[in-house]
């Protein structure tokens, strides 16, 4: 009798909290992954996520040919493929770990509907975050707005079951013994084989969690993990970094729970993916000026440290949180554009792009999600470089023409952008 497990944003075998379910279960268990057509349609032909994942499913496929088994590999829509997979191997039961995204949640319903139609289980786990849901709420029950009492609770609820690792190897004979079904080419899903960003490692670099709180500022300095990707997809274990991080700096690990909280807002207010968390927000009456938004999205603001990183973005998929907060308080507060153009524009570039992490830093930026920054703190771009890049060197490695006359002039006054910006919060606010 055969189960299914279906690898999803968890794309790897050890500590694997749904694998491991699955195995317990009795049944053989057979592991699949789906490229999602309906998600790569929206994705340009040289996505380099999907690439990633490529190679991702290759390695895995490749592990768990060692164990003398294999991973299904699929192309289309789960909500079809999965129910017809059932049917025709007579599977019992469907095993996967939750995903809290809106349209996740949509597609899993559909699936779920569908196996139950047809007397098959479907059951998620656990395992993208440490706590997730209303694991952690407040004593009435409601989900928590602030990070810090939330993270005092978060912290006060962990005991080592929250960090211990699920233990696969304990029952990976109960993988079902097959044969190899090949990977799709890049071409054949559509895709451009050309590689132009370099991934970060997925190892945990154990000096940089012990210095973090001293360089994880400045952006010219290798001075964050760059684990965001692999925490996305999976190819590395929350649980076996929380362990580490808990071991080693404190302050890294409050940066593994604001993953959680974000999390956990999205999966109870998922209206904030397109609306402000704060409703009176949702009237101000944001600008659009295609020069200035392209001025922007190029790097070419006349500001060198919004430029550096959204040059750092465009050229590698990734950027420095000091820089993204930077970037993002610029486009909002002062061209005065709608922080979901500036969100869309992260979702299209970003590696490590993850929905609710992306939404809760720009609704952050913007000052109105979930304990914001207030309004009126308003990101002077000028004294940022100071602070956090004294010496240009961030800024002298993304923008080489900075200091010559091909550099721009800035495209927006500073104070006077400041002063627009207070005025018109201040307005929407008083309408309240
Ligand atoms: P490290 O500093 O090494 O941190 C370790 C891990 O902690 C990160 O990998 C990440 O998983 C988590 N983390 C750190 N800071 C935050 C945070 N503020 N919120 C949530 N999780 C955090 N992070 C994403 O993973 N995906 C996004 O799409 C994303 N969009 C952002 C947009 C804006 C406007 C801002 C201000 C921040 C955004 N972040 C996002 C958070 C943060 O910038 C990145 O997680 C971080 O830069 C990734 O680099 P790192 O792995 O070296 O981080």
């Amino acid at each position: 009798q055969l189960a299914l497990f279906w690898h999803r944003r968890d794309l790897r075998i050890s500590d694997n909290a749904g694998l491991y379910k699955a195995l317990k279960s009795g049944l053989k268990v057979q592991a699949i992954f789906i490229f999602d057509s309906q998600i790569l349609a929206h994705l340009s032909k040289n996505d380099q996520r999907v690439l990633f994942i490529h190679q991702t499913i290759q390695n895995l496929q490749q592990a768990y040919q060692k164990l003398g088994a294999s991973l299904w590999i699929f192309h289309g829509n789960p909500t079809e493929i999965i129910p017809q997979l059932v049917q025709k191997h007579e599977i019992k039961h469907v095993f996967c770990n939750r995903d809290y995204e809106p349209n996740a949640l949509k597609r899993d319903k559909s699936v779920y509907d569908a196996l139950t139609k047809i007397g098959c289980q479907f059951s998620g786990s656990k395992d993208h975050v440490i706590f997730e849901k209303e694991e952690i709420v407040k004593s009435d029950g409601n989900p928590y707005h602030v990070f810090t009492p939330y993270m005092k609770r978060w912290k006060e609820q962990l005991n080592d079951f929250y960090l211990q690792p699920y233990p696969v190897e304990k029952y990976i004979h109960n993988l079902n013994p097959n044969n190899h079904v090949e990977l799709p080419t890049l071409s054949e899903l559509g895709f451009s084989e050309i590689q132009t960003q370099h991934f970060p490692s997925a190892e945990i670099p154990q000096t940089i969690i012990q210095s973090y709180e001293n360089t994880r500022d400045f952006p010219a300095i290798n001075g964050t993990t760059r684990l965001s990707i692999h925490l996305r997809f999976g190819t590395i274990s929350i649980r076996e970094l929380a362990k580490q991080a808990l071991k080693t700096n404190e302050k890294y690990f409050n940066e593994l729970i604001w993953r959680d909280f974000y999390q956990m807002i999205l999966f109870f207010y998922p209206r904030t993916i397109e609306e402000t968390f704060r409703k009176e927000y949702g009237r101000i009456e944001w600008e659009f000026d295609e020069k200035l938004f392209q001025a922007w999205c190029d790097g070419k603001t006349g500001y060198p440290l919004v430029d550096a990183g959204m040059r750092e973005l465009n050229e590698t998929g990734h950027m420095h949180n000091r820089v993204r907060m930077v970037v993002a308080s610029f486009f909002c507060k002062h061209l005065f554009h709608d922080w979901k153009l500036g969100e869309r524009y992260f979702a299209e570039k970003l590696l490590d792009f993850e929905l609710a992490s992306n939404v809760g830093g720009w609704q952050w930026a913007a000052g109105c999600g979930v304990d914001a920054a207030p309004y009126f703190r308003i990101f002077n771009p000028t004294t940022q470089q100071e602070r956090f890049d004294p010496q240009f060197e961030y800024i002298k490695k993304w923008v080489p023409e900075f200091g010559t006359s091909d550099y721009p002039q800035p495209i927006v006054e500073h104070k006077w952008a400041r002063e627009r910006t207070l005025e018109n919060y201040k307005k929407v606010l008083k309408a309240e």
